[in-house]
C-alpha cells in the first residue's frame, strides 16, 4: 500500500514502537532518522540502531531537523501534536503516521482489530484461539507480546493478523484500517492520560474511521457510549449484548449463544468464568463467525479455555478448593468484576500498592464474600472496607505466601480462593505477573505439603 523503500523516514520517539518501526523501515530499505527527547545515546537500543547505520539524535527535538527532507513522519502516539518538529512536517504537508499503521501499510493479510477499555487481551486471545482451531492462519499481535509491525512485516496474504489496540495505539492514525473491528466498552478509566472521555472514545473510534460497508463493526449493544459512537460509522454493524435479542447480530437466549440466528453453544459449556468474559465471548463468537470460523472450533475452544494467565485465570482445584489467578485486577472495577463471577463461597486475597484511595466502593461486593485474607500496604485500608461490610472471616497478614497458606486453612471443600488485589503489585513485586506467578506456585506448593 506504501513503498518504504528509498525513502527518507523520520521516526519520532525512541519507546518500543518507535525501536521496532525504525529497524523494520532500515530493512525496508528506507534511510531512517530517529529523534528521541531523552539523552538515550549509551542505552543498548540506541548502540543497536548506530551499528545498523540508522542515524540517531537524542537529547531534545531540534526544529531544525526540519530544514532536512523527509517523505515521512513516523511519530510515538505520545508525543503530542503541538511539538514544533511535527508542526513543521505538518506545514510542509508530510504524512505523519504511526507504528500500527505502518503494520498496516505493509501488509496484505486482512486485520482484526479489538479495542475497550476492559477484557482487550482475552478478546484478542479467544478469537487467536478459536481462527487457529479453524486453520485460518491467524498471528496475534499489538499489546500482547510482539509488536505490530514486526508482525505485519513477517505476515503472509492469506493470513489474518488478530490485533490487541490500545487508545494510546489508535490516537493519530489516518489510514489504518482494519478488516473486522470490535469496540468491547468504554469506561473512565485512562482518563488521566486521554484528558476527557470524548477525547479518549475518539481515539476508540478511530479504529472504524476509514472502513466502509465491506467491512466490518462488531460493538457492544449494552454500552450506550460504544453504540453513541457506532451512529457515525460505515461498517456493517454487528452488534452484541447479554441482554438484548439481536438478529443482526450474537445473543443469548434460553442459555444458548446465537449468531444471526443460528445457535453456536451453551453457555454452561463454557469454561471461563465471569458475565464480563461471556461479553468478551460474545465479540469473539462475532469476529470469528464473520471470518468464517466452523462451530466446532468455538466449541472446541470455549469448552477448554481457562483464560489468559493472571486474568481470572483457573489454577487448580485442592480438596474441593478452586483457585482463581485474577492477579491483573489492579484496580477496584476489576475486582468488583472478579467477585461477581463467582456464586461459590469465595475467599478473597487483595491488597498492594497504596496510591491513597479509600477502598468503601469496594464494600457492596466485599457483602457477598465469605471471608477475606489482606496483605501489601494497603492490607489495614481493605480490613477497615470489609468491616464496614460487616464481614467475619478477616485477617491481615504480611505476604501473599502467609495469604495462600492461611486461605487453604479457613476454606472448606466447595469454596472459591481468588486473588484479586485490587491494588498494583508495586509495593511487594516487580510486576502483576510476577505476583500472579507465585500465587500460582505457591497454590501447587500447596498439593505438595
Ligand atoms: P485489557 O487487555 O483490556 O486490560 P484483560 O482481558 O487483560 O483486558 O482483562 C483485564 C481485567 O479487566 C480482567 O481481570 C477483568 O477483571 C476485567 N475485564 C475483562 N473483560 C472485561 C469486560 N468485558 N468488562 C469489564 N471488565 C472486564
Amino acid at each position: 500500500k506504501t513503498e518504504f523503500k528509498g525513502k527518507h523516514v523520520l521516526v519520532l520517539g525512541l519507546a518500543k514502537s518507535g525501536f521496532a518501526a525504525a529497524k523494520l523501515l532500515q530493512k525496508m530499505g528506507a534511510y531512517v532518522t530517529v529523534n528521541d527527547k531523552k539523552s538515550t545515546d549509551d542505552s543498548p537500543e540506541v548502540k543497536e540502531l548506530l551499528n545498523l547505520d540508522i542515524e540517531v539524535i537524542t537529547g531534545g527535538h531540534p526544529e531544525s531537523l526540519m530544514d532536512r527532507h523527509f517523505d515521512i513522519v513516523v511519530k510515538n502516539p505520545g508525543i503530542p501534536y503541538s511539538n514544533l518538529i511535527l508542526q513543521r512536517a505538518m506545514e510542509k504537508k508530510i504524512p505523519i503516521i504511526t507504528e500500527v499503521e505502518i503494520a498496516y501499510l505493509i501488509s496484505d493479510a486482512d486485520i482484526i482489530g479489538i479495542t475497550g477499555s476492559n477484557g482487550k487481551t482475552t478478546t484478542t486471545t479467544l478469537i487467536y484461539e478459536i481462527l487457529k482451531t479453524a486453520a485460518k492462519s491467524p498471528l496475534i499481535a499489538g499489546n500482547i507480546g510482539t509488536v505490530a509491525c514486526e508482525v505485519a512485516s513477517k505476515a503472509k496474504k492469506e493470513e489474518v493478523i488478530v490485533m490487541e489496540l490500545s487508545s494510546f495505539q489508535l490516537m493519530g492514525t489516518n489510514m489504518f484500517k482494519p478488516k473486522i473491528s470490535v469496540l468491547l466498552n468504554i469506561f473512565n478509566a485512562h482518563l488521566d492520560y486521554h484528558g476527557t472521555k470524548e477525547a479518549y472514545a475518539q481515539a476508540k473510534a478511530n479504529i472504524f474511521k476509514n472502513q466502509n460497508e465491506k467491512d466490518f463493526a462488531v460493538v457492544n449493544a449494552d454500552d450506550s457510549f460504544v453504540m453513541e459512537i457506532a451512529k457515525n460509522i460505515k461498517a456493517t454493524l454487528v452488534p452484541f449484548s447479554l441482554k438484548q435479542l439481536l438478529e443482526n447480530g450474537t445473543c443469548i437466549k434460553d442459555g444458548t449463544i446465537y449468531f444471526k440466528g443460528e445457535p453456536i453453544i451453551h453457555t454452561a459449556d463454557i469454561v471461563l468464568p465471569g458475565k464480563h468474559n461471556l461479553e468478551n465471548i460474545l465479540a469473539a463468537i462475532s469476529a470469528v463467525k464473520l471470518y468464517g470460523a466452523s462451530n466446532e472450533a468455538i466449541n472446541k475452544v470455549l469448552t477448554t479455555f481457562t483464560g489468559v494467565e493472571h486474568r481470572l485465570q483457573y489454577v487448580e482445584t485442592i480438596q474441593g478448593r478452586k483457585f482463581y489467578n485474577d492477579s491483573k485486577a489492579t484496580n477496584i472495577l476489576a475486582t468488583q468484576k472478579a467477585i461477581d463471577a463467582f456464586s461459590e463461597p469465595t475467599i478473597l486475597l487483595a491488597g498492594g500498592l497504596d496510591r491513597g484511595n479509600s477502598f468503601d466502593e469496594l464494600i457492596p461486593s466485599l457483602k457477598k464474600l465469605k471471608g477475606i485474607i489482606t496483605f501489601g500496604q494497603t492490607a489495614e485500608k481493605i480490613l477497615d472496607a470489609a468491616k464496614k461490610a460487616g464481614l467475619h472471616l478477616m485477617k491481615h497478614v504480611d505476604n501473599l505466601e502467609q495469604a495462600v497458606k492461611l486461605a487453604y486453612d479457613l476454606s472448606d471443600e466447595g469454596d472459591v480462593i481468588l486473588l484479586s488485589p485490587a491494588c498494583a503489585s508495586w509495593d511487594q513485586f516487580k510486576t502483576f505477573e510476577e505476583r500472579g506467578d507465585m500465587f500460582v506456585n505457591l497454590v501447587h506448593k500447596l498439593k505438595v505439603d
